[in-house]
């Protein structure tokens, strides 16, 4: 039976350090701020901005929660980026995807002063970390994933990690940063995706297995060798009668049948999760500490 990692402790761990450099640097009157923008209503990202702007709190951080009509236009949220742009007290800004569709996201992103682009997504961002430029701010989930893999006493450096997803989000940096030239990466990293042939001959060949495919329980057991490690960053909604909320949350991976086979394996909800809320908050110390 695989060992669980937990991401709920590892996170406190995190925050235990996060704290005390909060306070080193309240005693000098700089209080690191995080605004996190939401356009529109959607149920969910009013939810994760409300689980963020409570962690900021609970940390004593500077939290600055800007809701913005689902009317509002594009030129209207550049004009509220850019005022937090050149606002002092705030250190990190995140618009919180998805916004509505007549907001071109990308162009949002590129409007943000990469100084304060704590997700890591602005391409001056992206190409500190495919140079391995360590100023610049790796996406909250990858930064969490090789976090929880360091603090759990898994080497990453000389495993074969396999990577299911491409996305900008998860799959594309975390492959940059754990293939990074340093002692807490150093991985030969593999990445398939919805074309890739022969998924299993490939997950099969992984020392790590790290799934972001945004399909429920799709890693099987026969996806993965013998005391592999599993990472199962997926978060999908499943129709469950029986629960309160009428649905349940389930990962990537079939937790009971792969957790047989792994050595290691995190759990949803409880793994990758809390990793990204405690990432978010480090990258916004992390800002806040450079802009100093
Ligand atoms: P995207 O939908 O942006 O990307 C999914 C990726 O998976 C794509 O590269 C896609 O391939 C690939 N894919 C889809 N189906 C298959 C398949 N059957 N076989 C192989 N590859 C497949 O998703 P995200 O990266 O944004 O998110 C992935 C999952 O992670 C979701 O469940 C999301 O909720 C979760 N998530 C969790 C976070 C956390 O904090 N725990 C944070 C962010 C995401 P292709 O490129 O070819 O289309």
């Amino acid at each position: 039976m695989a060992r669980l990692i937990e991401g709920r402790a590892i996170a406190e761990k995190v925050y235990l350090d996060l704290r005390q450099e909060i306070a080193e640097m309240k005693s000098k009157s700089v209080t690191p701020g995080l605004a996190v923008v939401l356009v529109g209503d959607n149920p969910a990202s009013r939810a994760y901005v409300r689980s963020k702007d409570k962690m900021c709190r609970d940390l004593g951080l500077h939290s600055v929660k800007l809701e913005l009509p689902s009317s509002t236009t594009q030129m209207e949220l550049l004009v509220r980026v850019e005022e937090l742009n050149r606002d002092p007290t705030i250190h990190g800004i995140l618009v919180q995807s998805p916004p509505p569709k007549q907001i071109d996201e990308a162009a949002i992103v590129r409007a943000l002063d990469p100084r304060k682009d704590v997700d890591g997504f602005h391409p001056e961002n992206v190409a500190k970390l495919v140079i391995g430029d360590p100023s610049g701010f790796v996406p909250c989930t990858p930064l969490g994933i090789q976090c929880l893999l360091i603090e759990s006493k898994i080497d990453i450096s000389g495993a074969h990690v396999v990577i299911l997803g491409r996305s900008m989000i998860v799959g594309k940096p975390l492959a940059l940063l754990l293939m990074q030239k340093n002692k807490d990466a150093n991985a030969t990293v593999t990445v398939v995706h919805s074309q890739s042939g022969d998924l299993e001959k490939i997950t099969r060949s992984a020392d790590i297995v790290i799934a972001a495919i945004g399909q429920p329980n799709f890693v099987k057991a026969e996806h993965v060798r013998d005391g592999a490690v599993v990472i199962d960053v997926g978060i999908n909604r499943v129709e469950d009668a029986a629960s309160e909320r009428g649905y349940r949350l389930v990962g990537d991976v079939a937790f009971h049948e792969v957790s047989k086979k792994a050595s290691a394996i995190t759990p949803v909800p409880g793994g990758v999760g809390p990793m990204t809320i405690a990432m978010l908050m480090s990258n916004t110390v992390k800002a806040c500490r450079q802009s100093l």
